[in-house]
């Protein structure tokens, strides 16, 4: 039977409608057909195809837009929004609009053209979120970037054109309107209860354990109740981490192990599967909108990371009513994860 669940943090409605499932094509063709060649800019040695580098962990010796990288960050060259433009906002009429200002930034996750995230090994988890970590951090400097996203588009149901693997970020001058309203539920949840939402969300998941598929230290894994995907996954932390950026080494790798068994799981569940990830940044700055949480942010929120395996596209009803249809119960999903031996590869 179909059932409509409620998503606690994003208060949104997910159709969980299991009599819809249908063995879908997985899209196991996107490596398979892809040829690496020298035209790739994100491959190590085509360092001089994109712009100047504005970070990288590279061995010692190695230099600055030189071969010898483990991660590298550049510039997007098609960016969605530019830091060299002027930080102002106008008023146009009843209108109000702001210069395309913020920060467009290209992580190269690995200078490897075919090590997929579902591949990696724990190190290359550890210098991927490492890499994050300084960006937050430095970013966290300019005072006009208010909010930050991070995200991974990887294969094309998740809207990716680059197949090298890599992780965008965008820093914007304004707070999404989404953003906002999520981070005030979670302000009226903690004034209520002196709790973390998302903390009362993982204390029902281990009650129930129907949910979880596996913890490492602080990390829990879940296939959240309202899960908008197939098979999405949730890793949320249990303690007041603070932000990406202020997260410590032995938490990174744990998390790092974490990741690590988890895409082996969704691999031998999904085989090569193409998805959206994204990584969990709180506002920046305190701005008009964010005032009333900033001071509490890392007591009412936690770190996570959701990771939607991109299966099935959308159709009308998503499109007009904002409402998914999930045509794996999240329950299903957890239990074949959770029941999928993990072992090294
Ligand atoms: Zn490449």
């Amino acid at each position: 039977m179909s059932e409509i669940r409620h998503d606690l943090l994003e208060d949104k409605y997910i159709v969980i409608a299991p009599e819809r499932m249908h063995r879908p094509a997985y899209n196991m063709a996107w490596k398979k057909e892809h040829n690496p060649s020298s035209t790739c800019p994100f491959c190590e040695g085509n360092e001089s195809m994109t712009p100047t580098e504005i970070y990288a962990v590279r061995d010692n010796k190695s230099l600055s837009d030189e071969p010898g990288w483990k991660c590298r960050v550049i510039p997007n060259l098609y960016k969605a929004v530019q830091i060299e433009v002027p930080y102002r906002s106008r008023q146009e009429g009843i209108y109000n609009a702001w210069d395309g200002f913020g920060a467009h930034e290209i992580i190269i996750d690995t200078p490897d053209h075919l090590n997929c995230m579902v591949e990696w090994k724990n190190e290359t988890f550890l210098i991927w979120l490492k890499t994050l970590q300084n960006r937050v951090k430095d970013l966290r400097q300019d005072e006009r970037i208010a909010f930050i996203s991070i995200f991974k588009n990887h294969g094309p149901f998740a809207g990716a054109t680059q197949t090298h693997p890599h992780t965008q970020l965008i820093g914007l001058p304004v707070v999404p309107r989404n953003e906002i309203d999520k981070y005030n539920r979670m302000f009226s949840h903690y004034h209520n209860t002196s709790r973390a939402l998302l903390s009362d969300i993982i204390a029902q998941e281990e009650h129930d354990q129907v949910r979880i598929i596996t913890q490492e230290g602080t990390f829990t894994a879940f296939c959240p109740y309202a899960s908008a995907y197939p098979f999405e996954v949730m890793i949320a932390a249990k303690d007041p981490l603070g932000t990406l950026d202020k997260i410590d080494e032995s938490h990174l790798e744990d998390l790092s192990r974490l990741l690590k068994i988890i895409f082996h799981k969704l691999r031998a569940q999904l085989g090569n599967f193409d998805f959206n990830m994204s990584i969990f940044v709180p506002p920046m700055q305190r701005q008009f909108d964010t005032d009333a949480f900033f001071d509490c942010i890392d007591e009412m929120s936690r770190f996570n990371i959701r990771i939607m395996p991109r299966i099935y596209r959308h159709g009308g009803f998503e499109l007009s009513t904002g409402m998914m249809i999930n045509p794996v119960e999240p329950e299903q999903s957890a239990k074949l994860l959770r029941d999928t031996e993990y072992g090294e590869l």
